[in-house]
């Protein structure tokens, strides 16, 4: 089975920046339609503080679980946003599990990506349909949660999809939740731009687990 370290996990956030400032066009765009126009803003200050403090981070963090604790903990005190909240949540109880080990089965490593998921759902109560980034999120736990296929790049594959399809999901929806709520039918024919950082955030740790 395949087992992860903390190299690989290190190695993913180092690439959290070049794809958030890649991207960070698009998610800004997304973010005027329904939204104040800063999530890509947003995602660049919390992980632009994340690459400033890895080495720092990488030395101190002697286990996975408190890897992640620190970058979780970044994004809540950098990012202003609804986001940096749960981005910060998801990462910091991704970790909660893994106190203590220096490398994570695949299993392990779904376990800890549906803690995170969870955490996000505690803290903003969104359920699918609410046009958030649960949509992205809830779709690909139902993935991960499958014993099927065994071959884990295959599933991180498919999770990873799912959630885009989620994503995509978003698009006829009336928001419940977050700014574009406010916009009532309005945000009618637009992405939620959560749901889009959401699946390409994972897109950067599949992409990690291909090399
Ligand atoms: P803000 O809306 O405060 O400017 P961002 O633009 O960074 O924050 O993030 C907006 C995204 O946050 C939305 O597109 C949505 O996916 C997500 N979001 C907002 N509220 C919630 C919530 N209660 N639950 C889950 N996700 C939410
Ligand atoms: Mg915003
Ligand atoms: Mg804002």
């Amino acid at each position: 089975t395949l087992v992860l370290d903390r190299a690989y996990f290190v190695n993913v956030f180092r690439e959290m920046l070049p794809f958030v400032d890649e991207q960070s066009e698009h998610l800004q765009k997304l973010d005027s339609e329904i939204g104040d126009g800063d999530h890509g803003i947003n995602l660049t200050i919390g992980f632009r503080e994340v690459t400033k403090q890895l080495d720092t981070i990488k030395e101190e963090a002697e286990d996975i679980s408190s890897l992640f604790k620190k970058v979780g903990m970044i994004l809540l005190g950098k990012v202003g946003g609804s986001s940096g909240p749960l981005y910060g949540s998801f990462f910091m109880k991704a970790g909660k599990d893994v106190t203590g080990k220096e490398e994570v089965t695949f299993d392990e490593f779904c376990g800890m990506l549906i803690n995170g998921v969870e955490a996000i759902q505690h803290r903003g109560k969104a359920e699918i349909g609410d046009k958030t980034m649960i949509d992205a999120f809830q779709r690909g736990v139902d993935v991960l949660k499958q014993d099927t296929p065994e071959d884990p790049v295959e599933k991180f594959t498919m999770f990873v999809e799912a959630m885009q399809e989620g994503a995509d999901s978003t698009v006829p929806l009336v928001a419940n939740k977050g700014r574009a709520m406010r916009l009532g039918e309005r945000a009618i024919g637009h992405k939620d731009p959560g749901a889009e950082s959401a699946w390409m955030m994972m897109e950067v740790f599949l992409k990690q687990l291909k090399k």
